[in-house]
């Protein structure tokens, strides 16, 4: 079954074209559509022929995602997306804009993210992968997206962002694309690589521009140094010893913290690139500068080789309460204190703003529960 047009390669493409007797250069004009526009409802591709447009939604009408719940925060800087998959299971999407420097405070941390529009995409329904900390973790996992479907997220999402500039000074296209919502990338990896490269060749993004986040799957390190393509790598890391570490992040057992240092390692010394470490700061768990002083001790010495700079950058997030799961952020001057001793280290290290908090929207917020009841609902257009 295809699950979203996205799935469906240049071959297939013209093989569907055939199909409907249309000439093949109909085919060009799809790809056109699906890549260049974004737009995969075929009843918006105006320049094809009206039979054709009718057959391919019927066709596919099964096909892609439904958007089903949009809920906007943040003064209109963040938004929030339910899509509903083929087959009825459904995923988060989050947008988040950013304003050039100077215009919201909030946002004008150091390295901050200024003049972007950066979409985190799901990549599984759910997660196996069980973070005690984590609401997409508690929630379980549900089902793979296919590669085509995490693609889509991004289409949809940049075909909605016109109207939803909260201003003249907000970006008007995609700029960032994030594996940061449902799901964990590395146990899914042919979708996610399958994804990441339609997104730089189909859609035009650099590969700077993309980033895959992962639990510490140290296969997929492995496989994320050996692919061509130089995206951003970003480990969640969370504690400096194993015992703290198992307690946030269960797979820790089966790679633990030196393993995993060791996979990053190589992969630092195969592609020169520098690896973030997300550190989600809980209250009382991982927030004391001894951790902080591990931190700094076990990522200090991973060097970009020649140049010699630091080939670790930490990013730390305030962690964001999750019902159930019994943690809680840690104090301001909790974060101040953690950040300036791993700083004192060399490691350079920023803190995240928290975004899309009052709509569930901050990382590891993503849980889309068929019990829990809806949100308010914006009236968006869907095309056609
Ligand atoms: N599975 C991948 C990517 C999705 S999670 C991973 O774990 O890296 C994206 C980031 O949000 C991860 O760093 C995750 O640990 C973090 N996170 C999860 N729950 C959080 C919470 N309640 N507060 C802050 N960060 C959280
Ligand atoms: Fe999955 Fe990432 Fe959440 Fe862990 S933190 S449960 S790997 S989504």
């Amino acid at each position: 079954m295809t699950r979203s047009l996205y799935d469906l390669d240049p071959g297939q493409l013209e093989a569907l074209v055939a199909e409907a007797g249309e000439p093949p250069y109909r085919a060009r004009q799809l790809v056109h559509w699906l890549d260049d526009r974004r737009q995969p409802d075929p009843r918006a591709m105006t320049n094809l022929p009206r039979s054709l447009r009718a057959r391919l939604s019927e066709r596919f009408a099964e096909t892609g995602l439904a958007l089903d719940q949009h809920q906007a925060g943040d003064d209109g800087w963040t938004h929030k997306f339910l899509f509903r998959l083929p087959g009825g299971d459904a995923v988060e999407s989050v947008l988040m804009l950013y304003p050039p420097a100077g215009s919201r405070p909030e946002d004008d941390w150091e390295g901050g993210p200024r003049g972007r529009a950066t979409v985190c995409i799901s990549s599984q329904a759910g997660c196996a992968m069980g973070c005690t900390f984590c609401a997409t973790g508690q929630f379980g996992f549900t089902r793979h997206l296919s590669a085509g479907e995490i693609v889509e997220q991004v289409a949809r999402v940049s075909t909605l962002l016109p109207e939803l500039r909260p201003g003249p000074g907000a970006p008007d296209h995609l700029t960032n694309v994030v594996f940061m919502g449902m799901g964990e990338p590395f146990a899914n990896q042919d979708a996610t690589w399958g994804a990441a490269y339609r997104l730089h060749q189909g859609f035009g993004l650099s590969a700077r521009a993309i980033t895959i986040s992962t639990v510490g799957l140290v296969p997929g390190i492995r496989r994320a140094a050996a692919e061509p393509l130089p995206v951003n790598l970003a480990v969640s890391i969370h504690a400096a010893d194993d015992a703290t570490r198992d307690l946030l992040v269960p797979v820790n057992r089966t790679w633990p913290i030196a393993a995993l240092l060791e996979a990053v390692r190589d992969y630092v010394a195969a592609t020169r690139r520098r690896v973030s470490f997300e550190y989600a700061l809980m209250d009382g768990v991982n927030d004391d500068l001894d951790q902080a002083r591990k931190l700094g001790r076990l990522l200090a010495p991973l060097r970009v080789p020649h140049s010699g700079g630091h080939a670790a950058h930490v990013n730390l997030i305030p962690y964001n309460p999750t019902p159930g799961t019994g943690f809680s952020p840690p104090s301001k001057s909790a974060v101040r204190r953690f950040r300036e001793t791993v700083a004192a280290s060399g490691v350079p290290v920023s803190v995240r703003a928290n975004r899309g908090v009052g709509i569930d929207a901050a990382c590891g917020q993503l849980r889309t529960t068929a019990g829990r009841p809806g949100r308010r609902v914006l009236p968006l257009a869907e095309p056609g």
